[in-house]
């Protein structure tokens, strides 16, 4: 049994809405590698890395000694009033791996800071609080990303400070052209896209923002060249394109270091957070200088860019490259995604399998149906967390089992997550057969 007395005091002093994962919540108190142990001693392989966040895994001793070092010199935090050479030289790092021209880079401490940021930035630019986003698309918890979030279960558009205007594309299995193929499927999108700036905006639009692949919304999968598509429509309009690369950002895709490079185009604005501290709270953006440079405040961020956060996340970042985890996301990945799609055959639960590199979603559905199952979803959840593996959940619906493994997951280990996800989708099938 779990440590009841502490989910007794997480329900009495935190918010009711803060969902925890299991019908009995796990305290996970330690790890290593990609592996968790929870206060129970029982362990688990981590295939969601904590939420993304995990990027190379637990306990690294190259993430731990540069965040140590910094601990060491004593100065965990005095102020971003002041230079911080780690800041300055991750924001170069990043600035030269967004191939933005001329960009820089502003350090938050979340992702929903990180889109705040951009919407500030191109809001002010632009002179118009006129946003274009996705359909079920989630970008974060504050007023404005909330407001721009499309997916009804975290969405709050009728709060907004902004005006938003939603576009077909990100979710294409549930979209009314999920039939027609990639190149039709891009045309009729397009045809949204401008059909949404001619007949609901004055035209005076700040930017358009986009996941490469919604997270949130269950690892859906659009089209490459979808976003490329889309950056002619709004060049002929002078829009920035911002890329919420919060997941899908530093290789996870496996095709490419950044997921919107998958669409043959270079955005004006990234956001970023998650995997990058490893663990750590940092976040940012990295866009055009002169959208940055359009704030005509003062602005800073007291823990945005500390050192602490910038010296984790140089390590993680160095450590990405270095060890090409791109192309071990890229090999991984495909490799559990062959072996899903064989599952999908086998069992009438799963609807869609889909995504690329470590970010990979089975849509659940009622069997032989498109109706969506959470329940199925749930079950799946509870019966890996059994076998020793924990997942994912997501999705409009609730009913999208989602798998993002640290990148660092070797060939050992994926067969180790693969066989228990499968003994989890026997157990759920035969439940609800
Ligand atoms: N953008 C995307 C695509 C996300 O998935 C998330 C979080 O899940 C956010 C933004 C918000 O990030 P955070 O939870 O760090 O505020």
């Amino acid at each position: 049994m779990p440590d009841e007395s502490l989910l007794k005091r997480h329900r009495a002093v935190l918010p009711d809405w803060m969902a925890l994962y299991y019908e009995e919540p796990i305290e996970i108190v330690s790890g290593a590698g990609r592996h968790v142990t929870d206060a129970e001693g029982r362990t688990y392989l981590d295939f969601f890395a904590g939420i993304l966040t995990n990027a190379i895994g637990y306990d690294m001793a190259e993430i731990s000694d540069a965040i140590r070092r910094q601990v060491d010199t004593g100065v965990l935090h005095t102020s971003t009033l002041y230079l911080i050479r780690e800041q300055v030289a991750l924001a170069e790092r990043i600035a030269e791996l967004s191939g933005i021209p001329d960009a820089k880079v502003f350090f938050t401490t979340s992702g929903t800071e990180a889109n705040e940021a951009a919407l500030l930035f191109t809001t002010q630019a632009r002179r118009s609080h006129q946003v274009l986003a996705l359909r079920n698309s989630y970008h974060g918890r504050a007023f404005a990303t909330m407001a721009i979030t499309g997916n009804r279960g975290w969405s709050a558009s009728s709060l907004s400070p902004i005006n938003v205007s939603y576009v077909h594309g990100g979710y294409r299995y549930r979209s009314p052209f999920a039939e027609l193929s990639d190149a039709d499927y891009i045309r009729a999108c397009t045809a949204d896209l401008r059909d949404v700036i001619e007949t609901t905006t004055a035209g005076d639009i700040a930017c358009m923002i986009v996941e490469p692949i919604q997270g949130v919304g269950g690892f859906t999968m659009p089209p490459d060249g979808l976003y490329g598509a889309f950056k002619e429509v709004l060049d002929e309009y002078g829009i920035p394109l911002i890329s919420d690369e919060v997941q899908t950002g530093w290789g996870r895709t496996g095709d490419h270091f950044w997921g919107i490079s998958a669409h043959g185009v270079v955005p004006d604005v990234m956001t970023f957070a998650k995997g990058l501290g490893n663990g750590l709270s940092i976040g940012g953006v990295v866009a055009r200088a002169d959208l940055v440079d359009s704030v005509n405040v003062n602005s800073i961020s007291t823990f945005g860019g500390n050192p602490l956060s910038t010296a984790g996340a140089r390590a993680t970042l160095e450590y990405l490259l270095e060890h090409d985890l791109q192309a071990n996301a890229a090999k991984q990945g495909s490799h559990l995604l062959t072996a899903l799609r064989a599952a999908a055959e086998k069992y009438r639960l799963i609807g869609d399998v889909r995504g690329k590199g470590l970010m990979l979603g089975i849509e659940m559905v009622e069997p032989g149906t498109l109706t969506p199952s959470p329940r199925a979803a749930g079950l799946v959840l509870e019966a890996a967390k059994a076998a020793g593996l924990l997942v994912g959940k997501g999705g409009l619906h609730g009913n999208v089992v989602r798998l993002a493994p640290p990148m660092t997951l070797t060939d050992a280990e994926a067969d180790e997550g693969l066989q228990k996800l499968l003994t989890a989708l026997e157990q759920s099938d035969r439940e609800l057969r």
